[in-house]
């Protein structure tokens, strides 16, 4: 197995670069996704969901919030209520619901860190990389908790978050604006995800998308979506991360 390690890197990097056209890959940059990835947040998230949907009356299972992670809570709510209610939710419907969500998490234990991120993150810092966090949360007691749990690895001013865009993942736009804060071009910066939608995201905006399966779905759900390369753990992206980063 870690015999093979180096060419499926390679093998990948070569595949990235037909379908994308770019003439080499030259890390410089990479743009973690949160809930997942760096935070262990995902059964809480997926907990605070059902309950809420419950409440207002919507069968709702911890696959489906799985399935529907990285979009913002705007969007997953809006698309439950046209399957269960035949009709688009209202700003102020989404806005409620939301702020019911958020109450639940809020009063649920604070997530771990995914175990062996920090190496990982600080490997980056240690070798010039620059990081930053795209997130389709609005969390904002997870976000400051990246402060103090990432100790200054991470600028506050680059993190992209549900706010700071339009149209939320699987769309590429936040891991566009992740690359503009970067001031990077997408063969300047992988990709780290958990989630299809997010690794579709990563995909849409041409960037070198990393799957790590640190939740309930199948493997095979992150290579579906477009994953250039699919880890089990974090101590397998950072065995690879010194292939991944040389030119
Ligand atoms: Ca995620």
């Amino acid at each position: 197995m870690r015999l093979n390690f180096s060419s499926m890197i390679e093998a990948a990097k070569k595949d990235y670069l037909a379908k994308t056209g770019h003439k080499y890959l030259n890390i410089k940059g990479v743009m973690f996704d949160m809930d997942g990835v760096l935070f262990d947040s995902m059964p809480l998230h997926a907990e605070a969901w059902v309950k809420t949907f419950t409440q207002i009356g919507i069968p709702f299972t911890h696959r489906q919030v799985y399935l529907n992670e990285g979009r913002t809570g705007a969007a997953t709510i809006d698309e439950q209520f046209q399957i269960y209610f035949n009709r688009h939710s209202t700003v102020e419907e989404q806005q409620e619901i939301y702020r019911i969500k958020s109450g639940i998490f809020k009063q649920l234990p604070k997530p771990n860190l995914i175990p062996g991120i920090v190496d990982v993150v600080q490997f980056l810092a240690d070798n010039n990389i620059a990081r930053t966090v795209v997130t389709g949360s609005g969390e904002s007691s997870t976000l400051e908790r990246l402060e103090q749990n990432f100790h200054g690895l991470f600028n506050r001013s680059l993190i992209v978050t549900a706010l700071d865009v339009k149209q939320g993942k699987p769309f590429p736009e936040p891991y566009l604006m992740g690359l503009q804060k970067l001031r990077l071009a997408p063969n300047e910066a992988l990709v780290v995800e958990n989630a299809p939608l997010g690794i579709q995201a990563g995909v849409a905006a041409g960037v070198f998308t990393i799957g790590v399966n640190t939740g309930i779905l199948e493997k095979s759900d992150l290579e579906t979506a477009g994953a250039n390369l699919v880890f089990d753990n974090m101590q397998q992206l950072l065995e690879a991360l010194p292939a991944l980063i040389s030119d």
